[in-house]
């Protein structure tokens, strides 16, 4: 069977003094009055069904807002692991028989409860937990979210219904796509509440079952993302909750001879050091795991001096600043033909001094903070760099201002260099700061082979040319530098069901978040041949 055709979820626009605008505006002085009432939320592991709190506490504090504490949460201890494994593995057999329409009907519930019921609260714990936006949490915790738990349904029905084409007289040739053998562990980070909801969500739609541990920092819009799967019916023990010191996690999930599978966003770092673990174990297990991993980005935006400057302008403000460039996808790099440079330059000025920085609940702030203490400090310490000459190459175009007092506030930085391999045209600083290099404009073609070269990350990228030759010029110097490429628009923002989303190189295994791609991984097809 398959799915009727899906759109995806309507974003609402918040204008002032829309009806949408005012129930998030509840939901956020709910969320804090709950919060000044009776403490932060207290957040145990769910382990089938059965909330576990260890006393091994700790808490998610707002970026922007270091008063506001949303939850503590309790770490999951070995026992509590091991736990989670084994009942796990009890319920999967009925997991895995369940019809898939039964199975499908549970995500495509939860999206339905997420985008009426639950969609101002979630978008509420996003904003305040995470420090995005109101626009920003609607794009992640509404829509996105949604989006990945309908279309995986569709792609998955797919899948099921993708039989070999021929069958010889008197056979009958069938693949079933069974789940793969054993658990699968995801691992979400904290800048979308919606990945970390598909790192949990695509391998247990395919059957599988899956310990989930999210990032500390989006405790909180995480659990509630549980909560609402359980709600619409996931069968206990399906999918684990066992937040927890990932060196802990790891420890006693890699070392199982039932891991199946690792299903990872966060850093380069982090993805090849579970590689590698996983590699010391590989006699242990029953199978070879699946690893499929979306990490790091160092994105550019190249402009072609046939560009519309002020859409380049826009987009890459937009690229490089939407919440506080804490996006896989973010511009952080722009090359700039030097005949452009003043225009682009002056528009990006005017346009820079519109950015508001501040807390969220109040909707005409542009950007907030930072996530914590250790991003500021990696933002602020490559931006102390250049103020302080370490970084003698560039200079400050825009901002620079930092201040961590109330929260963790970096103002959105525009640094421009003349080296194009700078410290901060190389490293993924994961913040709001982009650095431009400006290039001779007859050296188009050597300068797409430098930005190609420049950086090991190949996740997002954009161009930006009203001439033909030059898109085709600058795709093909650049096929192998992102794994989605946008022309004259902004390197983030892909949508599910339309730019299915990964890069290659050190940005991951490009394995196409909310794509049949994923999903694919997550099963283990087996063929079967019966003779009349
Ligand atoms: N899918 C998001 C985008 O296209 C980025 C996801 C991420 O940051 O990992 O902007």
């Amino acid at each position: 069977f398959r799915l009727p055709d899906i759109d995806n979820e309507p974003m609402l626009n918040y204008a002032p003094g829309s009806t949408e605008r005012r129930l998030l505006q509840e939901a956020l002085a709910e969320l804090r009055a709950t919060i000044a009432a009776n403490g932060p939320f207290d957040i145990p592991a769910v382990v089938s069904g059965q909330a576990i709190r260890s006393g091994d506490v700790a808490a998610q504090a707002s970026p922007f807002e270091h008063k506001l504490k949303l939850c503590t949460f309790h770490n999951a201890t070995p026992t509590t692991i091991q736990d989670a494994i084994d009942k796990a593995l009890k319920a999967k057999p009925a997991w895995e028989a369940m019809p898939f329409n039964d199975r499908a009907a549970i995500f495509l519930k939860a999206a339905d409860l997420l985008s009426t019921k639950y969609r101002y609260k979630m978008l509420a714990a996003t904003m305040l937990g995470q420090g995005k936006n109101a626009w920003q949490a609607e794009i992640d915790a509404a829509a996105e979210l949604a989006d990945f738990w309908r279309f995986n349904c569709k792609y998955a029905a797919d899948i099921y219904a993708d039989q070999p084409p021929r069958n010889s007289r008197l056979t009958w040739n069938r693949v079933e796509y069974r789940a793969l053998e054993g658990f699968v562990v995801a691992f979400s980070p904290f800048n979308f509440t919606a990945i970390g909801g598909n790192l949990a969500s695509a391998p247990a739609l395919m059957g599988n079952v899956v310990l989930w541990k999210p990032s500390p920092m989006s405790m909180y819009s995480n659990y509630l993302v549980y909560e609402i799967l359980r709600e619409a019916g996931l069968p206990e023990g399906v999918i684990q909750f066992v937040p927890g010191d990932a060196q802990l996690v790891t420890e006693h999930t890699f070392s199982h001879p039932e891991f199946a599978g690792l299903h990872f966003t966060g850093s380069t770092a982090v993805f090849k050091h579970l590689w590698r673990k996983i590699g010391e174990n590989l006699d242990v297990y029953k199978s070879y795991p699946r690893i499929v991993g979306e990490t790091g980005g160092k994105n550019m935006h190249f402009i072609h001096e046939s560009a519309d400057v002020r859409n380049a302008v826009n987009q890459t403000i937009r690229s490089a600043f939407e919440y506080n460039g804490q996006k896989c996808s973010a511009c952080s790099r722009v090359y700039l033909p030097e005949n452009l440079a003043e225009e682009f330059t002056t528009i990006l000025k005017e346009e820079h001094a519109k950015l508001k920085q501040g807390p969220v609940d109040d909707f005409t702030n542009f950007t907030s903070a930072v996530i914590n203490k250790q991003s500021y400090d990696k933002i602020k310490g490559f931006i102390d760099d250049v103020k302080t000459g370490k970084n003698p190459s560039t200079g400050i175009l825009l901002g620079g201002n930092t201040s961590d007092e109330e929260g963790y506030f970096i103002e959105p930085t525009v640094l421009i260099t003349k080296d194009p391999k700078s410290p901060t045209m190389i490293n993924e600083l994961f913040g709001p700061v982009v650095t431009i290099y400006v290039y001779p404009r007859d050296e188009f073609l050597e300068t797409l082979k430098l930005a190609d070269s420049t950086s090991s990350y190949a996740l997002t990228g954009a161009i930006f040319s009203q001439d033909r030759q030059a898109l085709i010029t600058a795709a093909t110097a650049l096929r192998n530098a992102a794994g989605n490429l946008y022309i004259n628009d902004k390197s983030t923002g892909a949508i599910v069901g339309q730019q299915p989303f990964g890069g290659g190189r050190a940005s991951g295994t490009n394995d196409k978040a909310g794509s049949a791609l994923n999903l694919l991984r997550w099963v283990s097809p087996r063929t079967i041949k019966e003779t009349f």
